[in-house]
């Protein structure tokens, strides 16, 4: 290795939200505090974890059911117009 090129690698701890701590190398300064790892992650754990606070999704849904629905309508005017083009 030639010297004084290299970044400081060195061991962190990463610290999880869920209490999970593990050691890794980085060239990060210091530890890190994540709010999701490989032990909590939905992915891995294949739980459902509910991240929704207040109704957002819901809430989300409500907002565009609408424009939705009128996107769908507008699809099936536009794939009827189509039909007969084609033929
Ligand atoms: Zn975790």
């Amino acid at each position: 290795m030639k010297a004084a090129i290299h970044p400081n690698y060195h061991e962190i701890r990463v610290h999880c939200a869920c209490g999970n701590a593990f050691v890794t190398r980085s060239t990060h300064k210091g530890d890190i505090s994540v709010e999701i790892c490989a032990a909590c992650h939905p992915f891995f754990t294949g739980k459902q974890k509910l991240m929704d606070t207040a109704g957002r999704v819901e809430r989300f849904r409500r907002k565009y059911a609408k424009s939705d629905a009128a996107k769908a309508e507008a699809a099936k005017v536009e794939a009827a117009k189509a039909e007969p083009a084609k033929k």
